[in-house]
């Protein structure tokens, strides 16, 4: 075990943790050839900008995010595979930053980015947001400025949906992050400040404040008003995406009504090869088809966001609650 540890944060040399990301990231690209290969891979890949009526989505021909984008995350094929996550099954020359003890941050072997991370949990449980949101929020401080953290739900973009984890990506990697607060609207002025995504095919909100436990109470509120309203047995289907600057946290919110659009599953030329997480839904639609990158237009980008998202109906309803 101790082989796979690179560093261990907070440490006694009080190195910040977005410099001990960039020194792990070295090391692992000199002496883990997968992933040297992986970035040589990432550095010629090719994206397209597309305008749209209200917002810009990158495109991104990714062909190395396949296994990603085309897991089996069904009840049946995580009870039957090893975890990839788990110390036992992962490469030899992996090697991580242990994080406040729990935590472990690791390259990960698909980038859609150059510096992304995967920060697992020691331990070998199910993704749950409700219960790991405050480690979140410290991670997001802890890696900014250079970084932004997510989660994607079990059922709504993990691919390893048994495993809790999170991820990490450049601070300026997500259109929708970058460009905030841009078409998002105040609905809320209190010390947790509450905004709406308006005209951008996504039903997604935002929290933002600098008291860590208001904020924590406030998410918890949303994730029972979606539990209450969303017809769903467990947690509602979200994708959170955090950020931290000027001691203010920015969590943004994507409620989901399901996994992958119907095109997904359709056959030959029909099928759209995208499989909607935190990155896409933040503005960044990755397929591992080219014929995918190179036909994807505004209208099948709308129409994936309105199928994966919760309607407005729904959401009416839970903001109503808030
Ligand atoms: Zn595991």
């Amino acid at each position: 075990m101790e082989s796979q540890i690179f560093a261990i944060f907070p440490g006694r040399d009080q190195v910040q943790l977005p410099a001990l990301c960039a020194d792990l990231l070295e090391e692992q690209k000199k002496n883990w050839p997968l992933l040297a290969s992986a970035y040589a891979m990432l550095a010629a890949i090719h994206t397209r900008l597309l305008s749209c009526s209200g917002y810009e989505v990158y495109l991104q021909f990714n062909p190395a995010r396949s296994v990603s984008a085309g897991a089996a995350v069904d009840y049946e094929s995580i009870k039957n595979r090893p975890c990839f996550l788990c110390a036992a099954n992962r490469p030899r020359e992996q090697k991580g930053i242990l994080y406040r003890q729990d935590f472990l941050i690791l390259c990960n072997p698909a980038p859609a980015f150059a510096g992304h991370f995967t920060v697992v949990h020691m331990q070998h449980q199910p993704q749950a947001i409700a219960a790991s949101l405050t480690r979140l929020l410290d991670l997001a401080a802890d890696m900014s400025p250079d970084f932004i953290v997510f989660y994607n739900g079990p059922a709504c973009g993990a691919s390893a949906p048994d495993h809790l984890h999170f991820q990490a990506v450049p601070a300026d990697a997500l259109p929708l992050t970058q460009f905030f607060p841009g078409r998002f609207q105040i609905i809320k002025d209190t010390s947790v400040q509450i905004y709406r995504g308006e005209g951008i095919d996504r039903s997604v909100l935002v929290l933002a404040g600098s008291d860590k436990d208001l904020l924590l109470r406030q998410f918890a509120r949303l994730i029972q008003a979606a539990q209450t309203i969303i017809p769903i047995s467990g947690e509602p289907l979200v994708n959170v995406v955090c950020s931290f600057a000027d001691g203010v946290w920015r969590i943004m919110i994507f409620l989901r009504s399901r996994h992958r659009p119907d095109a997904f599953y359709l056959e030959g030329e029909q099928r759209i090869f995208v499989s909607p997480g935190t990155i896409e839904m933040a503005g960044v639609v990755i397929t591992p088809w080219e014929l995918n990158f190179n036909r994807l237009d505004c209208e099948n980008i709308r129409s994936i966001y309105a199928e994966v998202s919760v309607s407005e109906d729904m959401m009416k309803k839970i903001i109503n609650e808030l």
